[in-house]
């Protein structure tokens, strides 16, 4: 029997902690110029992605993780058009993202072959979401696209690989900067800020960086059951502080009217999402 052993926390820095997944197959292995990918199939998780020895997605469990990151922004807001996602490349948030009546979505992804090797592998994720005329593929890195363009996008939705490697500028002062610069007025950034529990100085600092670009930054939790420690924080980050506090009424007649199908997502989780238990709440102080 094989092993799959996730070094996010035994690799270099370890705190002596670990996930391992029985590994039915090996799909595909290869080092892409930008990172090292590998798609599996387990017993219990369905195919899983991983990128440099950290879970990315599994089959089993990545709904609640695109559709908080989806969901939330773009119900919020209720009149977005244009959205841009970031990172993402398995498609699993560009897949919710269209089920709103948006304009386009541009999707930007350093790594072609996350793409190409997602849809291969793993197609229920997009599940053609790359199909859809509304969808525009840039393939580069995130932070430059956000600089050198000048186009403004209603919700911004960050969905990158953990701070080392690519992924790194994600999580800095210039690129928010330059991702709000990049927001039409009312717009929304969220992005995925790591497990608190052992992940706190990730969404310490990048709570500490958005804030000195936006008026209201916060945090809201999902739960995400292979990114292991509990709780799941997501980035939020707007100039209107109404959009946090959208009424529980409001927010299931948006999604009443657009049917939107979720298997996490519910109006009432979206209002839960942001009560935040004091040892998440201490680390945005
Ligand atoms: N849900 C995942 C998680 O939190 O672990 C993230 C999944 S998604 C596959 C992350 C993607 O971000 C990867 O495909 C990676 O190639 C992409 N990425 C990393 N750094 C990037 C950058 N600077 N610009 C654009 N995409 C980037």
């Amino acid at each position: 029997m094989t092993w799959f052993e996730e070094t996010l926390y035994s690799g270099a820095v370890s705190l002596g902690y670990a996930q391992k997944f029985e590994v039915s197959c090996v799909i595909h292995r290869e080092t892409t110029g930008h990172q090292d990918l590998i798609i599996f199939d387990t017993p219990s998780f369905g195919r899983v992605l991983a990128l440099d020895g950290i879970i990315q997605t599994t089959e089993k469990d990545e709904f609640t993780y695109h559709e908080m990151l989806a969901h939330v922004p773009l119900l919020a807001h209720g009149r977005a058009r244009r959205v841009l996602v970031i990172g993402g490349g398995d498609g699993g948030v560009l897949r919710e993202v269209l089920q709103h009546p948006i304009d386009s979505a541009t999707l930007v992804e350093i790594d072609r072959h996350v793409i190409d090797l997602c849809l291969a592998h793993l197609p229920s994720l997009s599940n053609g979401a790359f199909d859809d005329p509304r969808t525009r593929l840039v393939i580069g890195d995130g932070f430059r696209f956000v600089q050198d363009i000048d186009e403004t996008f209603d919700v911004i939705i960050v969905d990158s690989t953990d701070p080392v490697g690519p992924g790194e500028i994600l999580f800095s002062e210039a690129f928010y900067g330059a991702c709000k610069n990049r927001l039409s007025a009312g717009g929304i950034l969220v992005s995925q800020n790591g497990v608190p529990q052992f992940q706190a100085s990730e969404l310490t600092d990048s709570h500490r960086r958005l804030r000195r670009h936006f008026d209201d930054a916060v945090c809201y939790l999902t739960v995400v059951p292979t990114y292991v420690g509990g709780f799941m924080a997501l980035g939020w980050a707007t100039n209107d502080l109404s959009l946090r506090q959208q009424s529980l009424e409001v927010l299931a007649s948006r999604y009443e009217a657009l049917g939107l199908v979720t298997r996490y997502y519910t109006p009432a989780v979206h209002v839960a999402a942001f009560a935040l238990p004091p040892f998440i709440s201490r680390l945005l102080s």
